[in-house]
């Protein structure tokens, strides 16, 4: 029986197992696959103290610095069931999908997220080349150029908003016939000059040049006419989707699917913490994932110093 079970080896993951070892507690960390987004990411230019680096090697050093610690890292292993405790000094259990259980008195549960995506032609063939999913992280990749935002909800139209001040031109694709945004986000969108917003457009594909993002095309829902829009990059903007599918039932979920945490990563299952992309918390980053994840480790040994069996 662990004291303290990671589930997810991501930013979150990596960083609650870390504190939750240097507390001298038994800890584990079962990954589906260790890393998480950051496998994905080119560059990364916002990890507060490293100017620059990029996923594979930021990987890498997470992996490095859990293995300074005693933490038993369980690779490759998908969490399908939680089955929490169902009384008071019990352990809570994790179910894997190849068939084991494990046991822990607390967990931190740290699934992270994965961004929606359009799946039309030349998303994936251009992804990191010029499609990007992440405002905050990319947007500054390109100043002065002329980039799309698919989707017109709240965070396409934050995307467009904060783009627009970075970038030459932003092109807003919503596929509905009128945008979902708040009104008042909507309104600041329409007072900005550099921002074309197109409502009923379907995407249907992203065009590239020598390994490069050249453009769009989109259909026009109501004339059914095509369009070529030439650009730089594209925002896919229509939905980050927690990886909670598992714990539907067992857990406390946003309507979102997130898992609810209080300020204290606390969830509705007394010694089960979350962090991260996976969780409520607002604004979905490395290193606010990290912060979440030392924070939900504090917390589980908090709670194991109160509820300790006798
Ligand atoms: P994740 O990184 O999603 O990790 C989740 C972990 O849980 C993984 O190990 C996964 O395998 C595992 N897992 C999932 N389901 C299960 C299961 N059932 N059982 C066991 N394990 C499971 N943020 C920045 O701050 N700067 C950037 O420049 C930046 N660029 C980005 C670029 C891209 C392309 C993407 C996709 C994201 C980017 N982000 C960036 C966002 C950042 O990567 C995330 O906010 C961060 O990784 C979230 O960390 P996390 O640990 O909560 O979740």
């Amino acid at each position: 029986t662990f004291e303290v079970l990671v589930i997810g080896g991501g930013p979150a993951g990596a960083s609650a197992a870390i504190y939750a070892a240097r507390k001298g507690i038994s800890t584990g960390i079962a990954a589906e696959r260790f890393g998480g987004q950051v496998a994905d990411t080119m560059g990364i230019e916002n990890l507060i103290s490293v100017p620059y680096t990029e996923g594979p090697k930021l990987v890498a050093a997470m992996e490095q610095h859990v293995k300074e610690y005693d933490v038993d890292i369980m690779n490759m292993q998908r969490a399908e069931k939680l089955i929490p405790a169902n009384r008071k000094g019990q352990p809570h259990q994790i179910r894997l999908e190849n068939g084991a259980t494990l046991k822990a008195r607390t967990l931190v549960l740290s699934t992270g997220a994965r961004w929606r995506q359009l799946g039309v032609p030349g998303e994936a063939e251009y992804r990191n080349k010029g499609v990007a999913y992440c405002p905050h992280c990319d947007g500054p990749l390109f100043k002065g150029k002329r980039v799309a935002v698919i989707g017109g909800g709240n965070s396409g139209v934050e995307a467009a908003i904060d783009l627009a001040g970075i970038v030459g031109h932003v092109t807003l694709i919503e596929f509905g016939a009128e945008m979902r945004a708040d009104e008042v986000l909507q309104k600041k969108l329409r007072s900005l000059k550099n921002v074309e917003i197109i409502t009923s457009g379907q995407t249907t594909e992203i065009t590239g040049e020598n390994g490069k993002v050249s453009g769009l095309n989109y259909t026009d829902r109501n004339s059914g006419e095509s369009h070529h829009v030439a650009l730089e990059g594209v925002f896919v903007q229509i939905g980050l989707v927690p990886n909670t599918e598992w714990l539907k039932g067992d857990i406390e979920l946003s309507q979102h699917g997130e898992i609810i945490v209080n300020d204290r990563n606390e969830t509705s299952i007394p010694g089960v913490f979350a962090a991260g992309d996976a969780t409520t918390v607002p604004y979905k980053q490395i290193v606010i994932s990290m912060g979440e994840g030392s924070k939900a480790a504090l917390s589980a040994f908090d709670f194991l110093i109160r509820n300790s069996v006798e």
